[in-house]
């Protein structure tokens, strides 16, 4: 069955569907995003999504490319023309392609793109042996908490990372305090049981995955502390672990090739994992 993708206005086989090569997005990163998970055909978390996208449009003065009931229309069309049960839905959304100019055009009309693929089920290994972890500093620009396209100091660091066999790179602040991974937010698990994660401000992009946990784990009565930690705090922890809309949550079981506690995946790291799955299967349950 041939991949169909979206591209302003048009649902065209995935080969066809191209933007202009003056596009914003393209010629500057003048362009924001989301990613969806699709689980049993349904968006896990859309309405978390859409009001992250709505914000990173305001950010950077993009205007929406059209309404959000009509945008979800558009969603669900492109999950639906895909077949795809289980899969990743990509957004994009750029200002829009106009002759080169840094100078926001006046005319242009932003550029939406819609693009679905299947996925095959996570490696189970994964989730039962862990991952391993390299530390990086973060040499992105001062807002991260914009989901924009300008994503190559990310790309560099997770090429880095599976260059050493690491899973994922720690993005480090000037202070020594881990910001977030290249595709995923950080946590750990500190030696008194306190779950810590990096407060949502410029610094880090606020994921749906981390906003979600959060509220399961107020419902657990854990403790909490939204807050910086440093690389040694880190490498000291209980345990550690890693959030994304694409990964769900992963243990994290090695920082710089040393070893996080013994080395195996946190039982209070499974246990958020068999939370969140549980909240996702919820959401997309059969009526
Ligand atoms: N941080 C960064 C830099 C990311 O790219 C992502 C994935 N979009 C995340 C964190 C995780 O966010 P989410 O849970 O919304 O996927």
């Amino acid at each position: 069955m041939s991949r169909i993708s979206y591209v302003n206005g048009r649902y065209l086989p995935h080969r066809d569907a191209l933007v202009h090569v003056e596009d914003r997005g393209f010629q500057f990163a003048d362009a924001v995003y989301e990613v969806f998970a699709i689980r049993r055909g349904g968006l896990v978390d859309e309405a978390l999504h859409l009001a992250r996208l709505a914000r990173s449009l305001v950010e950077l003065r993009i205007a929406p490319p059209m309404g959000e009931a009509a945008l979800k229309l558009v969603l669900r069309e492109v999950v639906r023309r895909n077949r795809v049960a289980n899969g990743t839905l990509y957004l994009q959304v750029s200002r829009g392609a106009a002759p080169r100019d840094f100078v926001f055009p006046k005319a242009a009309r932003p550029t939406l793109v819609v693009t679905v693929r299947p996925q095959r089920r996570q490696d189970p290994r994964l989730l039962e042996e862990g991952v391993g972890v390299i530390t990086i500093p973060d040499i992105r620009w001062g807002r991260p908490d914009i989901k924009t396209v300008g994503l190559l100091p990310n790309a560099l660091g997770k090429q880095q990372a599976r260059d050493t066999g690491a899973f994922e790179a720690w993005q480090v602040d000037r202070d020594g305090r881990v910001t977030e991974g290249t595709s995923t937010n950080a946590w750990i698990v500190t030696a008194d049981g306190e779950v810590v994660t990096r407060q949502a401000d410029h610094s880090i992009l606020n994921g749906v995955t981390r906003y979600g946990l959060l509220q399961l784990l107020g419902g657990e009565g854990l403790r909490l502390a939204e807050r910086p930690f440093s690389v040694a705090e880190a490498k000291a922890a209980r345990e550690a672990f890693l959030t994304s809309t694409t990964n769900f949550v992963l243990p994290v079981v090695s920082i710089d090739g040393a070893p996080v506690a013994n080395g195996h995946p946190g039982t209070l790291t499974l246990r958020l994992r068999a939370l969140y799955d549980a909240y996702v299967a919820a959401q997309v349950a059969a009526p």
